[in-house]
């Protein structure tokens, strides 16, 4: 039985060779480079990090350039993406 070919006669592509999951994250940590900036909402609320900040700027930019964040951020990241190889498993 040949079972390299499915019904349609397609080659089923191999799932993960456009995205590594060792790097599905982020790029590498720099300090002047907000990151994750949408996970900070109305109030400026990092729901990564569970702070608040009263302040935009503070938010934004402090807040997402700093190493406790972008280690959270990751976590967070690495999480979603095994909860979606999951689902799709
Ligand atoms: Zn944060």
């Amino acid at each position: 039985m040949d079972t390299s070919t499915n019904q349609n006669g397609q080659r089923e592509a191999p799932p993960s060779t456009d995205v590594n999951p060792n790097e599905a994250v982020l790029p590498p940590y720099d300090p002047n480079t907000p990151i994750g900036v949408e996970h900070v909402k109305m109030g400026y609320y990092c729901r990564i990090c569970f702070l608040f900040y009263s302040n935009e700027d503070k938010a934004k930019k402090t807040h997402c350039s700093s190493q406790a964040h972008y280690d959270k951020l990751q976590k967070h990241l690495e999480k979603e993406q095994k909860k979606k190889m999951k689902t799709t498993a």
